[in-house]
Parts: structure tokens; C-alpha cells; sequence
């Protein structure tokens, strides 16, 4: 079984000061995270201050590369038109050891994905927004 892509259906997210960098920056083929001009810590998701330290934020952009955190496979549909079995995952990032993007998982079946597996992001273009998913790395 192939998940599908679900796109063509999403709700999409409202831009924000903070989070329009992370949802647009697939424009450029990147995926932009906040990071802290103080402290250096990365953060997601987007807030207007860093956590630890306060400091300013402003958008960088990270490798894209990462692994499963966790994952579900959903088979229920929440929403006509927006085709199951699709994987729902919490990718942890390559930049720092607890910076995740909740996402969908693309271009794999879902019982071969496991925690751990390398991934790496690639973007689905709906309008404006720019929707970061992930896929298996080549030979994963
Ligand atoms: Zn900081």
C-alpha cells in the first residue's frame, strides 16, 4: 500500500510574522527555522522570543536532513479528499537534538518506516505556502 500524497486539501496555515519564513522559505527549495541571535539554540515551532534565554529569533535555514522521531500511519478519513493511508511523523531535525516539525511522511509505505529511518525534506507547493513533508533518504 502507497500512502498518497495527501495535497489538494490541506488547510492551509495563516502567515504570520514569525511563521512565514518557515512555511514560504520551499519558495527557494529551503526550509528556514527560527534560531536565536543570542544563545544559537534553533526553535520550532515559530514563537516570538527564544525560550531559554529571550533573545531574538529570526529564520535560518537548516540542512532539511533528519529522522523519524515518531510516527502513526492514519487509515481513517478526517477529510474528503485527502486520500488514506498517509503517515503522520515528528522528524527531528539534523541541526539539534530536541528541534521537531510535526509532518507527513511522502513516497514510502507505510510499514517501512521506523524510528530512526534518515529523512530528508522536500516541499509540496500550494500557492504562497510552501508545505515542508518528508521522504526517506536515498537508500534508507
Ligand atoms: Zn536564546
Amino acid at each position: 500500500m502507497q500512502p498518497e500524497q495527501p495535497a489538494g486539501d490541506r488547510i492551509l496555515p495563516d502567515l504570520t510574522p514569525e511563521n512565514r519564513a518557515f512555511w514560504t522559505g520551499g519558495a527557494n527549495g529551503e526550509l528556514h527555522i527560527q534560531r536565536c541571535e543570542a544563545c544559537r539554540r534553533w526553535t520550532h515551532p515559530p514563537r516570538n522570543a527564544c525560550g531559554d534565554c529571550g533573545g531574538t529569533l529570526s529564520p535560518e535555514p537548516v540542512s532539511g536532513r533528519g529522522s523519524v522521531f515518531s510516527f502513526t500511519v492514519n487509515h481513517q478519513s478526517f477529510r474528503p479528499g485527502v486520500a488514506t493511508p498517509y503517515v503522520i511523523a515528528i522528524v527531528e531535525l539534523a541541526e539539534q537534538a530536541d528541534l521537531r516539525v510535526p509532518t507527513n511522511l511522502v513516497d514510502c509505505l507505510g510499514e517501512n518506516v521506523r524510528c530512526g529511518l534518515p529523512v530528508e525534506v522536500r516541499f509540496e507547493a500550494l500557492g504562497e505556502v510552501f508545505m515542508p513533508v518528508f521522504a526517506p533518504c536515498e537508500g534508507a
